[in-house]
């Protein structure tokens, strides 16, 4: 599932192509994609829209419109968003397009933009969902599911101290909690972890101010590692050229189980942490221990 650095990687792709261009025509060709909306209620919604910016918040990307309102799209498992150029190229180079993945395959909605250029919307698994909401009720939306952005200079210990306070839920299941953090997902939290050296069975709420500290700059680092390196391919995540990222070649733990651990050297391990896979150094990451309640006098 794609996470934050892979969501802002296209957010970064399709920003320059987008603003200033309008919705001429848009097709929804599988109604799980504006469901509970109609398509054809959609398509009359997006269509003759001009796109002033292009937004994310978490893992949801926002193609603003010019009166307030936004384009929602949570690509979920497998969605994918692909720009096509007025010649009907998807990459900047033909050496640099992903063979697969020209962006008509599992093909759920397009808008065809008034260059001649077409932005699609693409979904094995047909989990991506978009809508159009305006600013109030986005706010209310994002309110209820969303915590603090970590690449937000509000993103601080002492947010992760307030999010965390009195939370027995293990770290791993608790950065992938979008109201504790938004944004994070299995890859992107196991590589904080081991980033911060703390044991992903620690109960949360057992973070002492040191600990809070490494583990905001842990999430920082991998999440701008991510970023860096266009995202990680590890599913079907490519990004809006259809190309594929290079973060999957660098991970520290995750998905390297049995491997040495790049700071100790002992072998990682996998287990099970709230039905997801976790990849942990069990040496140099350690457990924290639930801290005591204090009785009143
Ligand atoms: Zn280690």
């Amino acid at each position: 599932m794609p996470e934050l650095p892979e969501v802002e990687t296209i957010r970064r792709q399709l920003e320059p192509d987008l603003v200033g261009r309008r919705f001429d025509r848009v097709e929804v060709l599988d109604h799980y994609f504006s469901k509970p909306s109609s398509a054809s209620g959609f398509e009359q919604a997006a269509t003759g829209r001009e796109v002033t910016d292009v937004g994310r918040r978490g893992k949801y990307l926002l193609i603003e419109f010019a009166d307030g309102e936004a384009m929602v799209i949570h690509l979920r498992m497998t969605g994918n968003l692909v720009l096509v150029d007025p010649e009907g190229h998807t990459g900047p180079g033909d050496a640099r397009i992903y063979r697969q993945d020209d962006g008509t395959r599992h093909l759920k909605a397009r808008f065809h933009l008034d260059d001649g250029g077409e932005l699609r919307f693409t979904d094995p698994r047909r989990f991506g969902r978009g809508f159009i909401a305006g600013p109030e009720e986005l706010d209310t939306y994002f309110a209820a599911r969303l915590g603090p952005e970590p690449l937000s200079e509000g993103f601080t210990a002492e947010a992760l101290a307030t999010a965390s306070e009195g939370r027995t839920a293990p770290l791993k299941s608790f950065l992938l909690d979008q109201k504790a953090v938004a944004g994070i997902g299995n890859i992107y939290a196991d590589e904080a972890l081991h980033r911060a050296s703390l044991h992903p069975l620690s109960p949360a709420g057992s973070m002492k101010p040191d600990h809070q500290s490494a583990l905001r700059d842990g999430i920082v680092a991998a999440l701008e590692r991510g970023l860096d390196l266009g995202g990680a391919s590890i599913d079907d995540y490519r990004d809006a050229r259809g190309e594929s990222g290079q973060m999957q070649d660098e991970f520290l733990v995750h998905r390297r189980e049995g491997r040495p651990c790049p700071r100790c050297g002992e072998a990682i391990t996998r287990i099970v942490v709230g039905g997801r896979s976790t990849y942990f150094c069990g040496s140099c990451q350690s457990r924290l221990r639930r801290r005591p309640r204090r009785k009143k006098a």
